[in-house]
């Protein structure tokens, strides 16, 4: 099998791995000191946090770390390193390295957010993470718009692994990642291992698969990673599976860069019967969905459904990883060549597992009935809305002829997002589910719906700071689909939020009703996408999806706070062994789960890190 291992790249900011191994060198010179101090504490802390979001900038709100350390603690701790401890490079000193990371970690005025994504503002001069060089979002948008016009209808994914840089002739151009390009080092490691994992490919398929992910790899070319997205999306056999590139475009204010992810994972065999019955149906549902005739595909193509689970994770999806993913994310491949669409089963369960018992439901939940309906339906509501978001609602519909993908831009995302959701939600209601044997009688699609709403409206606010505003693309989906059906049905009394002894809860008085609404917001959403309409997505993500109500927000985060549930989980790989016979051969693969999140971490950096 393939090991996805984490490759630490400096994506989300200019000084991040610079600044990981510095607090690393610090920590573990504290730790050989027995430093016990509050400031070294802090230091330990703020360095786990930045394991966690590969970087010092929070892996989902997006916003700078606040170091609860004094500044000359940090400095008197690095000064006292021996120099061999630190990555100096030629001729430097270790007040170059002071110089050039105190600012950036301490002061908060510059670069505040890893990704800005305000209005109005220069979001690649504003924004930290490290796609651009020198260059305006104007420089950036002329520079795309200029090769877009020879795109023909199988285009690249412009931009998806370079940096834009500004030269010093005042022209802008592309450094491209691939083995001797930027990134070179790290990308060989990768070859390296995916030349190993070629020997142990199950199938032909699979083989080519690696093969033109090598050759991607190596030329940095993006027709080659068209050719291996359709490749991958094509082996549907294989038990072994993984992700491994560039892929997700969150990390960029602009929606274009790649951010590195490996993932590797093998078939839940149980789970993959459930989602296949799905994809079985998926022209059934395409052709019954509330959205107009024209922006529905007349054939639903290839929509895998396989049920995963993750052996190993790496870049992207370490620690914090997804619970489904769907990709290619180019749409004349998902259209030409269907998509693959994965639910991450043992990732979910540990999930569920974890926050069972926290007090969260009987903090925020309304009454002990509907508690008592989310316990018995919600783990199988939240599964079967994760299966219709990902196997059927990103690959549902269709663009008009013409229209740009990247029409929508700054709010592509969210509205994409948002179309899976309420794909989802709309049908977890449906009588199919039951005629399908997914869901075990008519009530139980409320459950999804509750803490939907209850996310959207009230919990997920728990998930930001005081003071800040939604800006990760899935939280501003929730809030807009949770706060426009909240308005629109209003006049009829749908959702209600009422006070009871200064708490806020939802109470849902019609269910029937809030699936009429899921069902017009759907075909709203659905017409945007397929049309482009970048204003009408620039409204409503406006004004639903971004501001919160401060009093709000402090209550929410005051009940959270009570609960002293951590707002964020992430996993840590297992160790796996070889177990052999006498004879050398083979014969399992052991799992060991005793590694610490700290020895892990210190361990990758040490084996791993290739960039610095
Ligand atoms: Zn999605």
């Amino acid at each position: 099998a393939l090991y996805g291992r984490d490759i630490t790249f400096d994506q989300f900011g200019k000084y991040n791995l610079l600044i990981r191994k510095v607090l690393e060198a610090v920590y573990m010179n504290c730790q050989e000191r027995s430093d016990d101090s509050a400031d070294f504490r802090a230091l330990e802390e703020y360095l786990k946090r930045v394991w966690f979001s590969n970087g010092i900038y929070h892996h989902y709100g997006c916003e700078k770390f606040v170091p609860e350390f004094s500044k000359s603690f940090f400095i008197n701790a690095v000064k006292s390193l021996s120099p061999d401890k630190l990555p100096l490079a030629e001729g430097e000193t270790v007040e170059n390295i002071c110089d050039k990371i105190v600012p950036i970690m301490f002061d908060a005025d510059i670069l505040p957010m890893k990704v800005n994504k305000k209005h109005g503002e220069d979001l690649v001069c504003t924004s930290a993470c490290n796609y651009y060089e020198g260059v305006t979002q104007k420089e950036v948008e002329d520079y795309y718009n200029a090769i877009k016009v020879n795109d023909g209808n199988e285009p690249l994914s412009h931009g998806l692994n370079t940096s834009v840089i500004k030269c010093s002739d005042g022209s802008v151009k592309e450094r491209v990642w691939n083995i001797d390009g930027k990134y070179g080092a790290a990308i060989r490691k990768i070859v390296f291992w995916l030349d190993r994992a070629l020997e142990f490919a199950e199938n032909d398929k699979q083989h080519k698969v690696i093969t033109t992910l090598i050759k991607y790899y190596e030329t940095g070319d993006l027709s080659e990673f068209n050719k291996y997205c359709i490749e991958w999306v094509e082996d549907t056999d294989s038990l072994v599976d993984f992700i491994n590139g560039f892929i997700e475009v969150y990390d960029d204010p602009l929606g274009m860069k790649g951010t590195w992810e490996g993932l590797v994972e093998y078939r839940d065999t149980e789970g993959t019967r459930r989602t296949k019955l799905i994809s079985d149906n998926a022209q059934w549902f395409e052709d019954h969905s509330p959205v107009n005739r024209k922006f529905k595909k007349k054939i639903v193509n290839g929509v895998s459904a396989n049920v995963i689970c993750a052996a190993m994770l790496g870049g992207g999806e370490y620690p914090s990883t997804a619970i489904g993913i769907n990709l290619p994310n180019a749409d004349w491949i998902r259209a030409r060549h269907g998509s693959k669409s994965v639910t991450i089963s043992n990732i979910i369960s540990a999930y569920n597992e974890a926050s069972r018992g926290n007090g969260f439901d009987e903090e925020f939940v309304i009454d002990a009935e509907t508690i008592r309906l989310i316990k018995k339906y919600g783990d199988i509501c939240d599964i079967i809305h994760t299966d219709l978001h990902e196997c059927l609602g990103h690959g549902s519909g269709q663009m008009l002829p013409g229209v740009d993908p990247d029409a929508l831009k700054a709010y592509g995302n969210t509205i994409e997002e948002a179309r899976a959701d309420l794909f989802g939600l709309y049908y977890i209601a449906d009588e199919k589910m039951l005629h399908l044997g997914l869901l075990p009688d008519e009530n139980a699609y409320k459950a999804g719906y509750y803490t939907f709403m209850m996310n959207g409206l009230l919990t997920q606010l728990a998930r930001i700071k005081e003071g800040r505003n939604i800006e990760e693309a899935h939280m501003r989906d929730r809030a807009l689909i949770a706060r426009w059906c909240y308005e629109k049905g209003k006049a009829d009394n749908v959702v209600n939020l009422i006070k009871k002894e200064n708490k806020t809860y939802l109470q849902i008085n019609d269910y029937l009703r809030l699936r009429e609404l899921f069902a017009s917001l759907l075909t709203e959403i659905q017409r945007i996408k397929s049309e482009g309409d970048y204003e009408a997505a620039r409204v409503l993500v406006e004004t639903y999806a971004v501001d919160i109500n401060q009093g709000l927000h402090r209550e929410i985060l005051t009940r959270y706070r009570s609960l002293n549930i951590p707002p964020y989980k992430g996993f840590i790989n297992p160790v796996l062994y070889l177990e052999k016979d006498a004879a050398g051969n083979v014969i399992d693969v052991k799992a060991d789960y005793s590694e610490s999140y700290a020895a892990q971490m210190l361990r990758y950096s040490k084996v791993y890190a290739t960039l610095i």
